[in-house]
């Protein structure tokens, strides 16, 4: 089978004959079976979308693959993009391989190490504002207005069609959509192209159900849940610290139409489900992508009935993305000399 995602589901997707099929190996991504989780919840059973393993290690290379392609069949010179960190890094990696100039505007010092790096080395021009990622939203929206510019935030509309080819791999490694897909909300572009998928897979007889799509917020960025902006986003959570989401009206929208919920998990939730995905599953997802996790944990705190249902748990971005969340573990470190002794006496194995 091709690696190529925009070849694969070319018939699903905006591609002409001038569409160049890009790729950088995006999608396919695995759909792992929980080992433990799965029985202390008690439902049928429970995956992980493990998007973590795309070309940057984020969902967001599915979404750009098509909005560079695009970019390119419109002959475009310059991509730019706001970005709490992976959208940027994915952006300057199809970007470079295009030979396009990659222009992103992060909040300054709140983007995670490995993100950073990864603007830097693929050669974006990183533009650091002191603010917020939706007050770097609202400048990269007039900058691409006044000037010959493509915008490959989720706004662009590619981007979603694009990451809605994740919810097709869903059905197509399941054999029918799952019962619950849980999966983070930041700026709601993600929830949006999963239901766009679910419900294009279904209307093409691909599946004969929908899932509940059961979004989750953090706590201390929740507009959707509050039913109002938050001016000041705070969350452990970098990618879903927005208070304003570009796509809130969309993630409504899949809500309702799924009968599924968008509720918050605070961030000791969130945190514990990072290290219990770690621990007990032997996955690394980024701080982010532990929402998805926490929220089935809350779920089944508050009683929701899921013996014999099929969940999907999307894991968003990789773990090594924000080492210094992960480096807050300090529980199996010891530091000694070069002794066999001590060693053995801190073990206690004597
Ligand atoms: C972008 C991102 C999200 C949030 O997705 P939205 O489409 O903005 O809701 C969640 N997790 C990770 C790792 C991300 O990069």
């Amino acid at each position: 089978m091709c690696s190529c995602l925009l070849q694969k589901y070319e018939s699903f997707l905006p591609i002409g004959p001038n569409t160049p099929l890009i790729t950088l190996g995006e999608g396919n991504t695995p759909l792992v079976r929980s080992q433990r989780l799965e029985k202390e919840i008690g439902c049928g059973e429970l995956y992980f979308k493990l998007e973590s393993c795309n070309p940057t290690g984020s969902f967001k290379d599915r979404g750009m693959v098509l909005a560079v392609a695009k970019a390119v069949e419109a002959r475009s010179q310059t991509i730019i993009c706001a970005s709490t960190g992976n959208t940027s890094a994915s952006a300057a990696a199809y970007g470079a391989r295009c030979g396009l100039t990659t222009l992103v505007l992060v909040p300054r010092g709140k983007v995670a190490q490995g993100k950073f790096a990864q603007a830097m080395i693929y050669g974006a021009k990183v533009i650091a504002i002191d603010g917020n990622f939706d007050q770097a939203l609202s400048l990269v929206k007039s900058l691409a207005k006044k000037h010959p510019v493509t915008l490959v935030n989720s706004l662009n509309p590619n981007r979603l069609h694009g990451q809605k080819t994740a919810a097709f791999e869903i059905v197509d490694a399941l054999g029918e959509a799952p019962d619950y897909l849980l999966i983070p909300v930041g700026n709601a572009g993600n929830i949006t192209a999963y239901w766009l998928g679910f419900t294009e897979y279904y209307k093409a007889g691909r599946a004969k159900k929908t899932p509940k799509m059961m979004g989750f917020e953090a706590e201390g960025a929740a507009p959707i849940v509050l039913g109002h902006p938050v001016a000041e986003p705070k969350t452990v959570a970098s990618a879903i610290r927005i208070g304003n989401p570009a796509s809130w009206q969309s993630a409504i929208a899949a809500r309702d139409e799924s009968g599924g919920t968008i509720d918050c998990v605070s961030d000791s939730e969130i945190l514990r489900a990072y290290r219990l995905l770690a621990t007990a599953e032997g996955l690394f997802g980024e701080p982010a992508s532990a929402a998805s996790v926490a929220g089935l944990i809350k779920l089944a705190n508050q009683g929701v009935k899921m013996t014999g249902k099929r969940i999907v748990c999307v894991i968003t971005g990789a773990g090594l993305k924000d080492p210094e969340t992960a480096m807050m573990e300090r529980d199996g470190l010891w530091e000694l000399p070069p002794d066999l002794a001590a060693i053995e006496e801190a073990l206690e194995w004597n």
